[in-house]
């Protein structure tokens, strides 16, 4: 038989590798009690008000929600302190990336994002038909001079993840500062900061009021981890507002779904609910530090909610191990580091369960 040809740059799209549902363990291993430590959700779950939100759009379904999702945008714009114009909604931040590449990124085009980082880089890159340039982390972070380095005639877009998934890790100020400054303004630099909310190291950007000034930087967020609605599908990015209206041309005329949207506004005005989410990742964070020294594991420092672990010998096993007890986690070995595990920071009962879990392997 005869099969219509995809188009050739798809041949290099490999399929996401999700963490694994809580559902698909229960039915593999026949076990109930299974928690999921791989996707870095928030442990909490939504706030009450997001939760009543939804109950309370139900009945409206039947109709098309608002395109141009202008509530939400307006309570962003005033919590962001930026105007209207200068935002993008999507389906996730996953499809606010690939709006960008696909309103700017040309087959003929390369990108450049850091390795290990998150794969929606490379992704959207590939779906381009583009050319990825991955340049390796230093010390589990970003090694903006060499990412500079790489940079050529055919560059138009680089990725700067910060926090880096998988490792946590963050760069400061003056770097991403000199970096973004030494980027030509016709060079797109996306700043993915999915996990903004959790960061506490004061050197961290405040990258918002650049994109206003500058013609060429795109800051993404999202309402899937600190605000817990990543089944719904919401995300962001705030560019300036010529930028922001090129992204928008390519959207789908109803990418945000209306639940969605009314959500993600209660999400916003319950900063309470967020301040609470942050700490109990703290508590968290410094709980599994304690166990991992005492377990003799060395960790990467986080400035997420998750944690970049080595376990110092091949994780697939460790990973499968774990499973058979109902934890589930991330290995290393899609992110090219196979002693290494990535866990979500979750609430107490949750931690404790992956630590016994863990000490009956080390
Ligand atoms: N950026 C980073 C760094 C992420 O880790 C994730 C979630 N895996 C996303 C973006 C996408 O999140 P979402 O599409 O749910 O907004």
């Amino acid at each position: 038989m005869k099969y219509p040809q995809t188009r050739k740059c798809i041949d290099r799209i490999t399929p996401y590798v999700p963490g694994k549902p809580i559902e698909e363990v229960q039915r593999e291993l026949g076990i109930s009690d299974v928690i999921k430590l791989a996707s870095n959700e928030n442990p909490l779950g939504p706030s009450p008000l997001a939760v009543q939100a939804m109950v309370d759009a139900a009945a409206n379904m039947a109709l098309y929600p608002d395109g141009a999702a202008l509530a939400l945008k307006e309570k962003l714009a005033a919590h962001l302190n930026v105007p209207v114009e200068s935002l993008v909604v999507g389906n996730g931040s996953d499809e606010i990336l690939k709006l960008i590449a696909e309103a700017f990124v040309d087959s003929e085009d390369s990108g450049i994002y850091a390795d290990p980082s998150f794969s929606e880089y490379a992704y959207v890159l590939r779906l381009m038909g583009a050319r990825e340039v991955a340049v390796p982390l230093v010390d589990f972070t970003h090694d903006l001079e060499a990412m500079a380095q790489a940079m050529d005639e055919t560059t138009k877009i680089v990725f700067v993840c910060n926090p880096n998934n998988p490792t946590g890790t963050i760069v400061d100020e003056a770097s991403l500062r000199a970096f973004v400054d030494r980027i030509p303004e016709d060079v797109l630099v996306v700043i993915d900061e999915a996990y903004y909310e959790y960061v506490d190291d004061p050197s961290y950007p405040q990258t918002v009021p650049w994109v206003l000034e500058r013609p060429n930087v795109v800051v993404t967020r999202t309402f899937s981890k600190v605000y817990a609605l990543a089944g719904l599908r919401v995300g962001y990015a705030v560019a300036n507002p010529k930028l922001a209206a090129d992204i928008n041309r390519v959207k789908e005329p109803f990418n945000v779904n209306s639940m969605a949207q009314v959500a993600a506004i209660a999400a916003l005005a319950d900063q309470a609910h967020v301040q609470k989410s942050v700490e109990v990742n703290r508590q968290g964070k410094e709980y599994l530090y304690a166990e991992f020294e005492k377990l003799g594991l060395a960790y990467v420092p986080t400035q997420t909610n998750f944690i970049y672990v080595d376990l110092g010998r091949p994780s697939a096993d460790v990973y499968q191990a774990l499973l058979r007890q109902g934890v589930i986690v991330r290995q290393g070995d899609p992110f090219g580091q196979p002693t290494f595990i990535r866990v979500t920071i979750g609430i107490p009962e949750q931690n404790q369960r992956f630590v016994e879990a863990l000490r009956t392997l080390f």
